[in-house]
């Protein structure tokens, strides 16, 4: 393919995508081929000779497609909603043509400095504390900044890092052991998460090699200050190192917020690295009403949410920010002469393979660059609160109905409810119920919508309930898709009891 058929052949894809975008009404939301489906009507090797373009596209219609589940669609509400849009995927495309490898600021200085600059926008379009902004309000470089991360793991992972390098470095100025054993306690470190930690910050640990410790939540969902307490004494008392703490803002399950500003108060006096995991709802904080529900942020280490969840932006694009970088440029620097460093004055200078854990990386920055500058503050905040409006109304619907109960607070776009026991029983006295028969009405509700496949959700158990979650933020959802989500959910409710 040179660059004449490039030309024709990539308008005609330009073509199909916005077709694709177009139709996606009309096709169901989840893929419904079985495992193993590819490998049947596929050949077992690569191509010896090139194949056609036309071939290809065709396969891509009649293999490819049926094995998609639409995370795209208005009508779809899974896990949490995967936002996409056209000023993304043009900052995607030109990131694909210059194909620069960014890892240190000499690679391609435009990689870096746009990232350091639109960092700070994003930094202050969520009304970060300055401490987390690159550059200061005199315009010199503060200690803090931000760096786009593939995912929220991979950001768990580098504060968990950052953490460990920042107790490591203050056990050895105490110069109460030697070097090699301050190295040598890490198996005695303990990170801090609640039960609806997201896993990310399990799989950190066993990835760093250090313990966790599995606070329960209170029964909202949170992590409660006093809870984090009497476990890091207990932990204290067995000889542990307490090092490394997780508050989340919106956890997966229900979206509850932990007790951030309490939280804060334990990290300072215990000195843990404080961590604030904000995947979701993070893109919330565009609007300054969400701001007070984040109270305590100024002061966590690390934070980070996921531009590529609500925020209009094509994965991958998790946007972290530390207030200071040191350990974690500390912890990750590993100098060899083939990664040279710009000498002289480096001010300006983020060699960001020290900000993660591969070395290279891939020019991110420009597809959030398009996003803020194509919606602009006021297109993303619309975004979101459209969302949250309509999570609100089938919540109002919800209740109104009269079947339901809604088992955690809307506060965002997520709605998590189920089918209440004395819908399922109505004959039975509340407190007779078998939890196991209302969990059961529950997991059939969610597969019932699986298997009608008008519109897609999951279900999750929280504190011992089956539960049903729909995630409302698709870019292309509008109130009419919610609309006919309540329809299908009353509809195969109302199958659900009657089979009972
Ligand atoms: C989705 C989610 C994550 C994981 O996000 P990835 O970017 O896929 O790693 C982490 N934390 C929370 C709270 C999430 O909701």
């Amino acid at each position: 393919m040179d660059a004449s058929e490039f030309r024709k052949r990539g308008k005609e894809v330009i073509d199909a995508i916005a077709d694709y975008y177009e139709s996606l009404d009309q096709i169901p939301p989840m893929s419904t081929v079985k495992p193993g489906y590819l490998y049947k009507i596929m050949p077992h090797e690569a191509p010896e000779e090139p194949e056609s373009f036309d071939d290809i596209q065709d396969d891509l219609q009649k293999k490819i497609m049926p094995g998609i589940t639409h995370w795209q669609s208005g009508n779809f509400f899974g896990w949490f909603p995967s936002n996409s849009s056209f000023p993304a995927m043009i900052g995607d495309m030109y990131s694909t043509m210059f194909d620069v490898v960014g890892f240190n600021w000499i690679c391609s200085p435009a990689v870096t400095e746009l990232e350091t600059v639109v960092m700070d926008w994003l930094g202050k379009l969520i009304g970060l504390d300055k401490r987390f902004l690159s550059i200061k309000e005199d315009g010199t470089e503060g200690e803090g900044g931000g760096v786009i991360q593939g995912s929220a793991s991979e950001a768990h992972i580098v504060a968990m890092i950052a953490g460990r390098e920042m107790v490591l470095e203050r056990i050895k100025a105490d110069g109460q052991v030697s070097d090699d054993e301050a190295s040598s306690m890490c198996h005695k470190f303990v990170a801090y998460f609640s039960d609806q930690t997201h896993s990310s910050g399990q799989k950190a640990a066993n990835i760093i090699g250090c313990r966790t410790r599995i606070i329960e939540s209170d029964k909202d969902f949170r992590l409660s200050k006093r809870s984090l307490v009497a476990a890091i004494e207990e932990d204290k008392n067995a000889g542990l190192v307490p090092f490394f703490v997780c508050g989340t803002f919106g956890t997966t399950n229900t979206t509850a917020i932990d007790d951030l500003a309490g939280i804060a108060d334990v990290a300072e006096s215990e000195r843990l690295w404080y961590h604030i995991d904000a995947a979701y709802a993070g893109a919330a904080l565009t609007c300054p009403e969400f701001r007070p529900l984040a109270a305590g942020i100024e002061r966590a280490d690390s934070f980070n949410f996921n531009a590529h969840k609500w925020m209009l932006t094509n994965f991958d694009c998790s946007a972290m920010w530390v207030a200071d970088s040191k350990h974690l440029v500390n912890a990750l620097s590993i100098h060899r002469e083939y990664l040279p460093r710009v000498k002289g004055d480096t001010s300006f200078v983020k060699d960001y393979r020290d900000w993660q854990a591969p070395l290279g990386r891939r020019f991110r920055a420009l597809k959030l660059w398009y996003v803020m500058r194509m919606f602009g503050a006021s297109g993303i905040r619309a975004h979101i609160r459209s969302h949250v409006k309509q999570a609100k109304w089938l919540e109002d619907k919800l209740i109104e109905d009269g079947r339901f109960e809604i088992m955690a607070p809307v506060v965002f776009g997520l709605v998590v409810f189920r089918i209440k026991p004395s819908a399922v029983c109505p004959y039975d006295d509340y407190e007779d119920v078998d939890p196991n028969v209302v969990n059961k009405a529950n997991t059939d509700l969610v597969k019932a919508i699986q298997a009608d496949n008008r519109v897609f959700l999951v279900g999750t158990k929280i504190k011992g309930n089956d539960v049903v979650r729909a995630a409302i933020g698709s870019t292309i959802g509008k109130q009419e898709h919610v609309e006919n989500l309540l329809e299908v959910v009353l509809q195969l409710t109302s199958n659900v009891v009657n089979s009972i």
